[in-house]
């Protein structure tokens, strides 16, 4: 397990993970990011949501949001924004390496 979730962070660097998830997600200094929150159910004028690159973790500005705290990895994340438990946002990640099957799932968004 602890190596799938190796696996994963290595093929879905957070940045461009997030990124195809998050609107306007722009580099903002060394190692982070900042784009528009995609858990908000209303929109924000500003950026609101940050990546930190090096650490691999992502989270909203906003405290009343679902994403302020803890910060999320791109598991945490995926299954967040999917409505998944992790282990189930693991198993979906996790498939995309078994490209012999080729059963991806395609999620709308
Ligand atoms: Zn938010």
């Amino acid at each position: 397990m602890a190596d799938l979730i190796k696996q994963i962070k290595a093929r879905h660097p957070i940045g461009s993970f997030v990124a195809s998830y998050t609107r306007g997600l722009k580099s903002s200094g060394k190692g982070f990011m900042i784009g528009f929150c995609p858990f908000h159910k209303h929109s924000y004028k500003r950026p609101n949501f940050w990546v930190n690159l090096e650490k691999g973790i992502c989270a909203c500005f906003v405290p009343t949001c679902e994403a302020h705290d803890p910060p999320m990895d791109v598991i945490n994340f995926y299954a967040r924004l999917k409505g998944l438990t992790n282990q189930e946002a693991i198993t979906e990640l996790g498939k995309d390496f078994d490209s012999s099957q080729n059963r991806r799932v395609i999620v709308g968004f």
